[in-house]
Order: structure tokens, then sequence, then C-alpha cells
């Protein structure tokens, strides 16, 4: 299937590539950094061919799929692979020094979180690894409870009788109620509440401390999945109660295949290794027809194999720089995305989807639906006529994406600090271009993506 648009300005315009001379389409903004100082990303200058053969400078809007990486981050893991070496079992000093970094991560995270003194941390790949090792670390016959709309790496690992889904409700404070409801209701036990920090869908800050409230109140433990409120607020386990808290290191600035779960080390400790495999294992001993092991303490318990000391030494330097910067990051970001909302509102057929509200608080993510067109095609032509990086479709939370859109796919926007006014302004008019003029350039469904008819854009050069 393709769509004929009006005004294709393409025909005979050379194919350039990312470092070659080509038209200027728009002056790059001021940079967020130097406006607010706010710490570097890598990319902010990165230039990107359209279709039409001009390039632009890459507005990247889509902070809460991935974020760019911390300059400091890059320096950091620079200085640090000159003395990479494995971990822990090394007898020589680079092994010893990757050892200490290691370690030492365990220290930054924990300060990142406000996390307690007693509290494991356990890195992982990912918030989805962290939260399956959750999963797999409850004790027998554990309730869980959690609301639908839920991230699929939130909402999945728990299964069998004993999850009850709560249907999101319409405030945050009909959640707190229907969450006590839930509790009063829950099997006696041990019990755990899973909730997210703020929404991937629709960027809306959950009442954490509330729900935890209410957990505590009735013996339940809470775990947060922080993956999309650790890259824009603080987040203090202690303050807030929470029992476990999840993250990744690539929503945090910091793209080299971290994660961690923070919390209660007692049901970690009492539960089978996650993975199994050298690190997991104090000893292991031969009895014939069978091995006899003696699994390591948490965390090696549940870090089998050789760790990814780069990604956790990545993660920690981002949860440091982070934490010295949040009145900046948070100002910023609530500038930018008062513009993007208000923008937004201005572009015909534009609804923004949202759980609670459009008052409630919540951090740089929108998504919505544009009366009439499909999701994909606008990313696409956004992306090949605009040079703007967004996200469309249901963002691994189908159930609360289906459920907000009526079925439809979604088009989602997300900032950071990678994020200038002119990212923003950009995007609000190439939509408003899109919606009330159509596109300039023809496009064919392919494998289930819109993608642009005779797309010669240039590959960067280790590419070609
Ligand atoms: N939870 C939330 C709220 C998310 O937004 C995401 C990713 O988008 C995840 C969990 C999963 O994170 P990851 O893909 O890094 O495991």
């Amino acid at each position: 299937m393709t769509i004929a648009v009006p005004r294709n300005t393409v025909a005979g315009t050379e194919k350039l590539g990312f470092d070659g001379p080509g038209p200027e389409k728009s002056a790059p903004g001021k940079s967020a950094q130097e406006k607010w100082g706010l710490p570097r990303v890598v990319g902010s200058a990165l230039r990107v061919p359209l279709v039409t053969g001009e390039r632009v400078e890459y507005a990247n809007l889509d902070h809460a799929a991935s974020a760019p990486c911390l300059e400091q981050v890059r320096d950091a893991v620079d200085e640090l692979l000159p003395w990479y070496a494995s971990v822990h079992r090394g007898a020589g000093f680079a092994s010893q020094v990757s050892t200490k970094v290691y370690e030492q991560a365990r220290t930054s995270v924990r300060r990142f979180l406000g996390a307690r003194d007693s509290d494991a941390v356990v890195f992982a790949r990912n918030t989805t690894d962290a939260l399956n090792l959750l999963a797999r670390s409850l004790p027998k016959h554990t309730a869980v409870i959690l609301f639908d709309t839920e991230h699929h790496a939130a909402l999945l690992p728990w299964r069998g009788p004993n999850v009850r889904r709560l249907r999101t409700p319409a405030s945050p404070a009909q959640a707190v109620l229907e969450l006590d409801r839930a509790l009063r209701e829950a099997p006696v036990g041990p019990r755990l509440v899973v909730v997210t920090g703020a929404s991937n869908v629709t960027g809306e800050v959950w009442p954490v401390a509330e729900l935890a409230r209410v957990a505590r109140r009735h013996g339940a433990r809470i775990a947060l999945d922080a993956a999309q409120l650790a890259p824009h607020r603080p987040v203090d386990v202690r303050a807030l109660d929470v029992d476990y808290t999840v993250l990744s290191g690539h929503k945090v600035y910091a793209p080299f295949g971290a994660g961690v779960l923070v919390g209660r080390s007692d049901w970690l400790q009492a539960a089978e290794p996650y993975l199994v495999g050298g690190g997991a294992t104090a000893r292991v001993t031969d009895h014939g027809d069978r091995l006899g092991v003696a699994w390591s303490a948490v965390p090696e318990r549940h870090e089998a194999g050789t760790p990814n000391v780069v990604g956790v030494h990545a993660l920690a330097v981002a949860c440091d720089v982070l934490g010295r910067h949040w009145a900046q990051t948070t100002e910023h970001e609530r500038v930018l995305l008062a513009r993007l909302r208000a923008g937004l509102e201005t572009v015909p057929g534009v609804h923004e989807l949202t759980l609670f509200g459009a008052d409630q608080d919540r951090v740089g993510v929108v998504s919505f639906t544009v009366g009439g067109q499909d999701a994909g095609y606008l990313a696409a032509a956004l992306s090949a006529e605009h040079g703007i990086g967004v996200r469309d479709g249901a963002f691994c939370a189908h159930v609360a994406v289906h459920r907000l859109t009526d079925g439809e796919r979604a088009l989602r926007a997300s900032i950071g600090l990678g994020t200038t006014e002119e990212h923003v302004d950009r995007f609000v008019a190439a939509l408003r271009a899109l919606v009330t003029e159509g596109s300039r350039w023809e496009y064919e469904h392919r494998n289930g993506r819109w993608v642009p008819l005779n797309d010669e854009r240039a590959l960067p050069p280790f590419l070609r």
C-alpha cells in the first residue's frame, strides 16, 4: 500500500551522506546544556539526512525508550577501558581495579536511590531482567497485586492463580482505595504490590508513597518500577518506603547494558539463583551421581556469569551525575513539557492520552492519537522529512494503550536532557503540517511499518 501525497519536492535532489555538504533545514537550537547548566549528552549535535536530501540536527524525542549517553558516562567508560579486566576472580592488578569499580558501583546506586544499608544491590541487564529476577525470588504462594496498565516488563513476570490485576482507576486516590480493598481480600501469606513510578505511556506519576503506606498497613511488600521515573525525578526509597526498586541504565543515560534491582535481601537470599553458573556458586562438589552446590550469598547469588563491569560503571556514573543535577533537570523538563503539551493542543485532531486526567503530575512523556491518522505513518514522515525521532505503537503497554485509544496505535514524544526548545517547536510544526497539509513524500506499508519510497538516506560510514 502506498500513499501518494502532494508537494513532493525531492526529484533531482542529490543524495547526501552524514558528512557531506547539504542545505541547512533549520538552525540548531541553543543547547539545553548551555541554557540550564545540565550535563551534556553525546550526540547532541548529531545531524541526520532527510529523504529530501537535506540534513538537520536530530531531534530525539524518544528519551523514554532509550536516553542518549551522558558525556561524563562516555568519558568514565573511556577511562575504565584500559583497566578493564575480569571481575572478582582475577589476581592481576587490573582485575582488582575492575573489581573495585564494580563493587563501588553498588554504593553509587544505593546513594542515588536513597536505599537502606541493608538493601541488596543486584546488577541485572535492565528493568525487565531485574523484575524477572524478583518474580523468580518470591516465596511460594506470594500474592501479587498490580494495576493492569503496567509496562509488559512489570505486567508479565507474575503468573498463576495468586496474581491479581486491578483495572486502573480514573484517579490516584481511587488507585489507593482499590489497592486497599484488594489487599483486604488477599489470601494470608506473603504479598507483593508492583507499581510503576511513572507511566511509560502517559508520563503520569503514580502515588507510590500512598500505595506503599497501604501495602505496609496490610503487611505487604511493594516493588517500584522506576524505569521511567528515575531519569526524570529523584527516587528516595526510604521516603517512599518501597521494598524493591528496579531501573535500566539505558534510560538514565548509561547505555551499556546494565540495570539493577535494589531491595530487601531476605527473599533474594532464600531463592534459588535466577541464573546458574560461575559467580553464583561458593562451592561445587562431585558426588558421583550428582553435584553438590553451595550457592553464593546475595548479590553474587543472582549475578552468575562474568559481570558487565563497563555497564555497571556507566550506570553508577550516570547515577552520580543525575544525582547532582536534579534542580536543573526537573526545571528544564517542566518547561519543555509545558511547551510540548501547549504546542500539541494547537494541532488539529490531537488527543492526548491520560490515565488520571490532564492535570496529573507527569514526567516528560506524552502519548497521543491524531484523529483519523495512522501513528506509524506520522512517525515515519516525522523522521524522513523532519529528522525527528518519536515512537509509535502501543509502547509495550498494550492493555494501557488499547484501553486509552480504543485499539488505535498512538504516537509518543518524550523529552530529556538532550531536548531543546527547537526540537519541541520543530516537532509541533512538523506534526501540524503533516496533519493539515499531508506529507511531501510517498510511503509504502512494508512488513508492518511505513517506509519512505526511494529512501536514499545514507547510513553513517561505519555501516556502509
Ligand atoms: N518499565 C517501564 C515503565 C518502562 O518504560 C520500560 C521500558 O520502556 C520497562 C519497564 C522495561 O525496561 P527495559 O526494556 O530496559 O527492560
